[in-house]
């Protein structure tokens, strides 16, 4: 759950400072992402984690009033669900805490539990908010499997298993592709450079999230800049989310990688144009009709 208090001033240590307005946003990468894919036209499950609490009701709710499947979704009477506490001053500053509660107890167990739900899927598509070694377990069962893999490897991890980068799809953006490859991130050309290093330790397809540039996609040694939908921008917030939902709906059906690029390009714009994260997930329809214009 995301809690955005606005306040004309952050409290420094030991301040009190009276805010202007609290707002409760449903968030989560994972969950950000399912949403995303469902409202692209996905037949969606959720493998997750959220605690016992009042926040734990509303997550689930809002997956599945996206018709997201949350038979996997466990809930944590131990642990609060996931929180993020965002405190952002008049000047569009922000300082947040994160609680990473339930998140932190959704094991390799729990995905064995769905190992069937993962077999019958065309896409995984993961996220590493959750521990690293459950997001592994979910990858061994998809490699078992038809199921094809998409890593979104956000946010990175101090360890990054290099099992990871064996997916068949990667999409970080650029300060995540930094990150992984030591390469800084300033241009396309840049991009190319740390596409370059991603494909020597073992990722098949990438695609590096250029924001309001586009996504750089190399695959099959070709790298293409395929440029963004120009859109007036209002909230950028879960932007990476909703272009990774897209892209693993439209990958699942359809071997075309740069027309899956393009569609996911349109997601990201149109989440990028709407405030919030899971309420900014454009549908299929309005994905499509953005794709033809
Ligand atoms: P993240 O949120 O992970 O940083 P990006 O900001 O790179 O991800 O956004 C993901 C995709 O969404 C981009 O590749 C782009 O296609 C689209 N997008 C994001 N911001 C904009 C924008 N301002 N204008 C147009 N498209 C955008």
């Amino acid at each position: 759950m995301d809690l955005v208090i606005r306040s004309a001033e952050l409290p420094k240590p030991g301040e009190t400072v009276l805010a202007n307005s609290s707002a409760e946003y449903c968030g989560g990468k994972g969950a950000n992402q399912a949403v995303a894919a469902a409202r692209a036209g996905g037949e969606v499950a959720m493998i997750g984690s959220v605690g016992r609490d009042a926040f734990a009701d509303k997550l689930i709710q809002s997956l599945q009033r996206h018709n997201v499947d949350c038979e996997h979704v466990a809930q944590h009477a131990d642990q609060p669900s996931g929180l993020a506490v965002i405190s952002v001053n008049d000047r569009g500053q922000n300082s947040i805490l994160v609680v990473p509660g339930a998140n932190g107890s959704l094991t390799p167990d729990h995905v064995f539990a769905a190992k069937t739900v993962i077999q019958r899927c065309d896409v995984l598509l993961v996220q590493l908010e959750i521990p690293i070694e459950t997001v592994v377990a979910g990858l061994e069962i998809a490699a078992e499997s038809k199921c094809r893999i998409v890593v979104d490897p956000a946010p990175v991890p101090k360890d990054f298993p290099p099992k990871l980068f064996t997916a068949d799809f990667l999409c970080p953006n650029e300060s995540e592709a930094t990150a992984l490859t030591g390469q800084p991130i300033n241009n396309v050309d840049d991009a190319k450079k740390a596409a370059l290093i991603l494909e020597k330790k073992g990722a098949q397809n990438i695609a590096i999230t250029m924001g309001a540039q586009g996504t750089l996609l190399h695959t099959d040694n070709e790298t293409h800049l395929i440029p963004a939908f120009p859109i007036r921008a209002v909230d950028s917030t879960a932007a990476g989310d909703a272009f990774a939902g897209a892209l693993a709906v439209r990958w699942s059906q359809s071997n075309d990688l740069r027309s899956a690029i393009q569609f996911a390009n349109a997601a990201g714009a149109l989440a990028a144009s709407a405030q919030g994260a899971q309420a900014s997930m454009a549908n299929r329809a309005a994905i499509e009709s953005l794709v033809d214009q």
